[in-house]
């Protein structure tokens, strides 16, 4: 990038998720091209792609397979949309592709741009039946602390992260929220996941309680929090929550925008942790990130009941003018192929096993390291100003943030949330490129805890 760009993007760009004021001095870090797991910046350093992008880039950062189906489905039918009974072969195609892999059988899948549009659009539907089956007023939904769901309103609304509503001024969406699962942060001494997972159960049920059940019309989770900081929940936790929520009557909302596509080492997140949710939301890894796309599976119950109410209605009021573009779903169609020509999901487990192997080591007795977390392809490492007691750093200090930016100068791309670093590669990754990150960014972590000493 020019110099003369790099102050247009200072003078014109708004950015995602960043401290403006900072950027104006700071700048962009311009991207110029990718390869497999590699991002090359404008001065020509590559770096090893540690988060997959925004934990999306499932199949890296140039793929010709990709780029091939957009270019054909550009040159057929470059756009279309899906109201008023059109449709187009590409997005069927993509929903039975979903459809084959998705544990919620006998449903429908609908489409939508974005993750948080996903989101917003399962709340929508669980409001809508509820409507359908003369249940207005069961409208609240429950979220967690720590959850990321979005930045459109609802999605903001339905986070759990302070930064997503200080200053926003958020409408009342009749959001309330139960604990995150985070048994190492949150235990009392001594109690073991199984009785912790008990535990959180029987909050939620008397938050249910005291809120009303006939008030709830839903519960959302990750099944592991990704922008929260990477935490898995006990094992027994989901099986748990689904049990209390099926006594409500309240249905369960799988976000699973960063662990769908093979990430935790199963298809969806929620068969590795056990549960089977009423619908799910999907985005990133669909389409490799490659294209905006996002969907939601829901299943048969939620869809009769909307089917009935639109016929009562005349129409299903809900859809975007993207849903179902036939450009992001052949992109999307090419890359769940690809995921299964690749198996994904034994290769998410076989390279995460590689991964945690490589982190124990380099990281075991690390002054700076707390704990690591992981599951499948998926890494979380909790920064601590001291190992044996678990007490956090200063905030001020921005340890994770320093972290992040040695293992920039190092080569790596990891993202830090506070004091917990993030590992998300894409999935085409090899275990020497795992063992060279890995290597990065324990070379970063020295470098931090030398300005920390
Ligand atoms: N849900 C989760 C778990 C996410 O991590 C994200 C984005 O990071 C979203 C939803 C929002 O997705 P999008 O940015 O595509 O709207």
């Amino acid at each position: 990038m020019t110099n003369a760009l790099r102050a247009l993007d200072i003078d014109l760009h708004l950015h995602s998720q960043t401290n403006a004021r900072a950027h104006e001095d700071r700048g962009p870090l311009t991207l110029v091209r990718g390869d497999g797991v590699h991002v090359v910046d404008e001065s020509g350093r590559r770096y090893i792609e540690g988060m997959a992008g925004l934990w999306c880039a499932s199949l890296g950062f140039e793929e010709a397979r990709l780029a091939e189906v957009a270019a054909r489905q550009m040159r057929t039918l470059a756009t279309y949309h899906t109201f008023n009974h059109r449709t187009n072969d590409a997005c069927v195609a993509l929903a039975e592709a979903i459809s084959a892999i998705s544990p919620i059988s006998g449903g429908r899948i609908f489409f939508a741009n974005s993750g948080s549009e996903a989101n917003d659009t399962m709340v929508k539907l669980a409001w809508y039946y509820n409507a359908a089956r003369g249940r207005p007023e069961k409208r609240k939904i429950i979220s967690r602390t720590g959850a990321f769901h979005g930045s459109t309103v609802m999605g903001a609304a339905l986070s759990g992260l302070p930064h997503m509503h200080r200053a926003f001024n958020l409408p009342d969406q009749g959001v309330v929220f139960t604990a995150c699962p985070n048994h190492a942060r949150h235990a009392e001494p001594g109690e073991s996941q199984e009785d912790y997972a008990t535990r959180l159960a029987a909050e939620l049920e008397a938050l249910i309680q005291a809120e009303g059940a006939d008030s709830i019309a839903a519960m959302i989770a990750e099944p592991v929090m990704g922008a929260g900081g990477v935490i898995l929940p006990p094992e027994t936790y989901f099986p748990k929550i689904q049990a209390v929520l099926a006594r409500y009557d309240i249905l369960l909302l799988a976000d699973e925008v960063i662990c769908g596509f093979g990430r935790t080492g199963n298809w969806f997140g929620s068969q590795t942790f056990g549960f089977l949710p009423d619908m799910m939301s999907m985005a990133k890894g669909l389409s490799s990130g490659a294209i905006p796309i996002a969907a939601v599976a829901l299943s048969d119950r939620i869809y009769q009941a909307i089917a009935d109410q639109s016929a009562e209605i005349g129409v299903f009021g809900h859809g975007f003018t993207y849903s179902g573009h036939p450009v992001s779903a052949a992109v999307a169609t090419e890359a769940i192929r690809i995921y299964h020509e690749i198996d994904v999901v034994g290769r998410a487990r076989r390279l995460g096993a590689h991964l945690r192997a490589a982190l124990d080591e380099a990281l075991a007795g690390h002054p700076l390291v707390g704990e690591i977390r992981s599951v499948g392809l998926l890494a979380g490492i909790g920064l601590t100003a001291d190992p044996a007691t678990g007490r956090d750093f200063d905030p001020a200090l921005r340890v994770g943030a320093q972290v992040e930016r040695r293992c920039l100068a190092h080569g790596a791309i990891i993202r830090n949330m506070g004091d917990n670093i993030a590992l998300c590669p894409p999935y085409v990754i090899e275990p020497g490129q795992i063992d060279a990150l890995v290597e990065r960014l324990r070379a970063a972590l020295d470098d931090v805890a030398d300005t920390l000493s």
